[in-house]
């Protein structure tokens, strides 16, 4: 025997409320500008709707069928609205109002002109349509996270499919205007899946969410926040303790004087020249090459799969490019150099770290010798550079 009708109402009520609350302290904890949120909004109408839908199934009223209407709407809409936030990060508030507007018109009338029994099939077509819709969203997102996010797929579009089978069994009995709640098989089997699917898909929000805060995190951890490149730990993660042969180079740069163009034109002004310079590099980026801030004004790039003299040619021909460059800051145009130290490692395998000390001992070499300038590690000064069919450099 099943439960009673209204038993599996409440238990549908307390489960969204208690998933609203769940929700609601995970947002909490971290403000961001989250889906999360809006879930708990949707949720929140969502209880109210199915309070006044229970009031509805007891005393048949019109009041309270439109209440109950106009609130679960509204939920499902809003439901609707954070799939399309998650997916696009757009604000979803006036998607929600519009859509919730828009299904208020189409069935309110019905139960203010007592075709009831029409109003429900609406709100049946209506919520099955949203779901559907919600289910995807979520499909069109399923990249971020495949797992969560296809179980949410399948249990939105499992649930969407309840409301299409309690419209369906409406339109067949003929019932537009009944005088009180429906009663049938499939809306004991709705509530039973609505249980069920809003406990999956409370849980995979969480999930969702949290996988997404993860990923923030790692990436914030590994970028500098000034230029969008890898920051120094990212680097040392990525090549710490590696052996490096003669095929990997590694090119320390640093802007020349830079604290003369802080003291001129002021640090937001040097702020531009970093971002401006980190652009060269990424434009100058191989796809087996790390670009990264050391920090302050000085930057690094690892580049695999060299050619003697590659190296040099690489820094030079960024070295050149920046120097020849107007930087227009804040309505001044100015130039600035930068020094370069370059270094490889051996055929016999030499440590990342030991090769950006050799690299940085270039290019203090460079900037003795009067900045602008690329230099070698000193071993490499000896070994001749055989011309290399080379199609991104010009001689
Ligand atoms: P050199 O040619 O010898 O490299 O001279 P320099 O002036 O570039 O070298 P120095 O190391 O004396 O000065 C580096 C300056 O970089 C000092 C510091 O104020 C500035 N700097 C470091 N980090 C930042 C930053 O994030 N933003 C800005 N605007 N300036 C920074
Ligand atoms: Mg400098
Ligand atoms: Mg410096």
């Amino acid at each position: 025997m099943m439960l009673d009708y209204q038993s599996l109402l409440l238990a549908l009520g307390v489960s969204a409320a208690c998933l609203m609350i769940t929700l609601l302290g995970t947002w909490f904890s971290r403000r961001t500008d989250s889906f999360l949120l809006t879930l708990v909004v949707s949720l929140c109408l969502v209880v109210s709707g199915i309070v006044a839908y229970s009031s509805y199934t007891e005393s048949s009223g019109i009041v309270p069928a439109a209440l109950a209407y106009g609130l679960l709407m509204c939920g499902f809409s809003t439901i609707y609205a954070a799939a399309v936030q998650f997916r696009t990060a757009a604000r979803p508030w006036r998607l929600a109002a519009n859509v919730s507007l828009v299904s208020m018109a189409l069935g309110l009338p019905l139960f203010l002109t007592g075709l009831d029994g029409l109003g429900i099939i609406m709100m049946n077509v209506l919520t099955a349509l949203l779901l559907i819709g919600t289910g995807l969203q979520y499909w069109a997102a399923r990249r971020e996270a495949p797992g969560p996010l296809g179980g949410m797929v399948i249990l939105y579009i499992v649930s969407g499919i309840s409301f299409a089978l309690c419209a369906a069994v409406l339109i067949y009995d003929g019932s537009l205007s009944i005088g009180h709640a429906p009663q049938n098989w499939a809306e004991n089997l709705n509530v039973g899946i609505c249980i069920a699917g809003m406990t999956g898909i409370g849980a995979l929000s969480l999930a969702l969410h949290q996988w997404r805060m993860a990923a923030l995190h790692r990436h914030e951890a590994m970028t500098d926040s000034l230029t969008g490149l890898l920051n120094r730990r990212a680097l040392f993660d990525r090549y710490g303790g590696r052996s490096f042969n003669v095929s990997t180079a590694v090119i320390v740069f640093d802007l020349d004087r830079f604290k003369a163009i802080n003291d001129r034109y002021g640090h937001s002004a040097g702020d531009e020249v970093l971002r401006i310079f980190a652009q060269d590099l990424l434009a100058e980026l191989i796809p087996s090459a790390s670009v990264a801030r050391l920090g302050g004004e000085e930057f690094a790039l690892v580049v695999g799969e060299v050619m003697p003299g590659r190296a040099e040619r690489i820094a030079n021909d960024i070295r050149r490019r920046f120097a020849a460059r107007d930087i227009v800051v804040g309505g001044h145009v100015l130039r600035c150099t930068v020094s370069a130290g370059a270094a490889v490692g051996l055929p016999e395998g030499q440590p990342f770290e030991t090769v950006l000390n050799l690299a940085d001992a270039a290019l203090y070499e460079a900037k003795n010798a009067g900045r602008d300038r690329v230099e070698l590690a000193p071993y490499l000064r000896s070994i001749p550079i055989a011309p290399v069919a080379d199609s991104r450099t010009s001689a």
